[in-house]
């Protein structure tokens, strides 16, 4: 009887066929002899993350595959990096990610991320907690220049503008309201005092005198972005009865994973980049298996080298993927292994498509799943596959029908 579950999403697996790796997709041109292995006692299908015909962000794509519609739950790119900072979000705040940046007179920026500043701790701390005409301003930092940001009281609205520009030498967006409601303009007027307050704060932060005495630009302003006010949502235990973690290099991943209040392990090595160390990622998942019911797996490099263009770097890095794959051969006769990808990159467009993508079930016992005779895990083999074409939100579903978890519709 299937019990744990482990899902591995791949970022950017699928693709278009490329001239130049013979009319195949990096995918298919990759020899994975531990993927095909698995496939060839597996059920596999092909994938429409958000349907037909709709290219998937990788953080809707990953929404939607833990079953939660993004109409319902998704609100930005801000509540889902602040999540995965740690920040506990409450419904109707407005989370922004943000960078500390440079800006001289007329907050003209001199540069997006403050000549790189490494440490932000210190500055996060002096703005944390601050209260602009009743909003409370929630201030941690990220990585490097990066922060978050939350802003809780009542009546605030996720519709307001970018403050970041994205490009330096023009002057900080002044935040506007992208909709007509009283409560997108006072989020928007809220949050250009606060920024200018903090801007006063920042400009005396002994921090950034030590900088400048350095040579080194001051963090003076915190560039906001992604802006998005937090919907309420069942978290990911309470909505299948499954105690979950996530393993994940990247930020948006781990942010995915928290914002569905799944447990974090970080791992040693995984860095969501192309020398990220996918074995020690395996290893802990079959680690954690003996401690979770669910465990999210997410390794990204194949997307953003497609993004790149690089589909030889690609298909290199799929090998080693299925490389590290061996470590799943040998599963429990309890445990279901899906694999699939959030979207299709397509390396000659440098960018997510809406073709679909190759997924796979897999029971360690070789019980309980309708083996059927796809042998090779990629595009076109899986095109014929029992599952034929699924949606994104029919993956949660037939992990819970084959952990005998769904309940009876009708007598
Ligand atoms: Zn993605």
């Amino acid at each position: 009887m299937l019990k744990k579950v482990i899902l591995m999403v791949c970022d950017g697996l699928g693709d278009r066929p490329v001239k130049e790796l013979g009319n195949l997709t990096p995918l298919e041109a990759a020899k994975t002899p531990n993927l095909d292995k698995l496939a060839a006692k597996a059920e596999c299908g092909l994938m429409h993350t958000l349907g037909r015909g709709k290219t998937p962000g990788s953080d809707t794509a990953h929404l939607t595959i833990f079953g939660y519609p993004i109409d319902q739950c998704y609100s930005g790119r801000g509540p889902i990096e602040v999540a995965g900072l740690g920040l506990k979000l409450q419904g109707g705040d407005v989370a922004l990610r943000g960078n500390f940046g440079t800006v001289g007179d007329n907050l003209i920026i001199k540069d997006r991320r403050a000549g790189r500043i490494l440490e932000v701790e210190p500055l996060t701390r002096a703005l944390d907690g601050m209260d602009v005409d009743g909003v409370k301003f929630i201030v941690k930092p990220g990585t490097a220049h990066r922060a978050g940001v939350i802003m809780r009281g009542k009546g605030l609205s996720g519709a307001i503008v970018d403050a970041d520009p994205h490009v330096p030498d023009v002057p900080v967006r002044t935040v506007t309201a992208t909709d007509d409601t009283p409560e997108a303009k006072r989020t928007a007027d809220i949050l250009n005092k606060f920024l200018l307050q903090a801007h006063e704060v920042l400009k005396k932060h002994p921090l950034n005198a030590e900088r400048e005495k350095d040579g080194k630009l001051p963090a003076n302003f915190l560039l906001v972005r992604g802006g998005g006010q937090y919907k309420e949502l069942v978290h990911f235990k309470k909505k299948y009865d499954l105690t979950a973690c996530c393993i994940a290099g990247g930020g948006l991943y781990k942010g995915v994973g928290a914002f569905l209040g799944m447990d974090i392990i970080d791992v040693p090595g995984a860095t969501g980049l192309p020398d990220t160390d996918i074995e020690a990622k395996f290893k802990t998942v079959l680690q954690k298996l003996q401690e979770y019911d669910f465990v999210f797996v997410h390794v990204k490099a194949a997307d953003s080298l497609s993004e790149d263009g690089n589909w030889e770097g690609k298909r290199d890095f799929i090998e080693k993927i299925d490389a590290a794959a061996a470590l799943l051969t040998d599963l429990s006769a309890e445990t279901l292994l899906v694999v699939t990808a959030d979207h299709s990159t397509a390396s000659e467009m440098k960018a997510h498509c809406a073709d679909p993508v190759p997924i796979m079930f897999y029971g360690g016992g070789g019980e309980s799943i309708r083996i059927d005779n796809v042998t090779a895990f990629n595009e076109r083999a899986c095109a014929a596959g029992g599952l034929g074409h699924i949606v994104g939100l029919d993956v949660m579903p037939q992990v819970q029908n084959l952990l005998g978890k769904l309940h009876l519709v009708g007598a």
